[in-house]
């Protein structure tokens, strides 16, 4: 008897899924980890995510607060956007999505995202 084995897609599968018409995605996003000193720039983290280095953008980048509820920094939404308006290059400020008691997360990331397209 033949058994079919499926196997699971892959992260990249699944981002060549979503993406289609995208060679490469470079994301940099450089956090301000929760507790240390605002102006203390020697904290700040820095991640880099590409396609081609089989370090794929996670969907949400968790927040370094410990308060801070399901928070996080959503890559792929801005991906998503830069992608359906065909731009190649966008760099901002990603507010954490999360929430902090009744008000919204304080936690901010700064990113560079470069989008390559096939
Ligand atoms: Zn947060």
């Amino acid at each position: 008897m033949l058994k079919m084995v499926r196997k699971a897609p892959s992260n990249l599968d699944v981002f060549r899924k979503l993406f289609p018409r995208l060679k490469d995605v470079q994301f940099t996003l450089t956090e301000h980890p929760y507790g240390k000193r605002w102006g203390d720039d020697s904290a700040n983290v820095s991640l880099e995510f590409s396609m081609s280095s089989g370090k794929l953008p996670p969907k949400l980048y968790p927040c370094t607060d410990p308060l801070c509820n399901k928070g996080g920094f959503n890559m792929e939404s801005i991906i998503r956007e830069m992608y359906e308006n065909l731009v190649d290059e966008r760099n901002g400020v990603m507010l954490c999505t999360g929430k902090y008691a009744k008000a919204h997360c304080a936690q901010q990331a700064v990113y560079s995202a470069h989008l390559i397209y096939l």
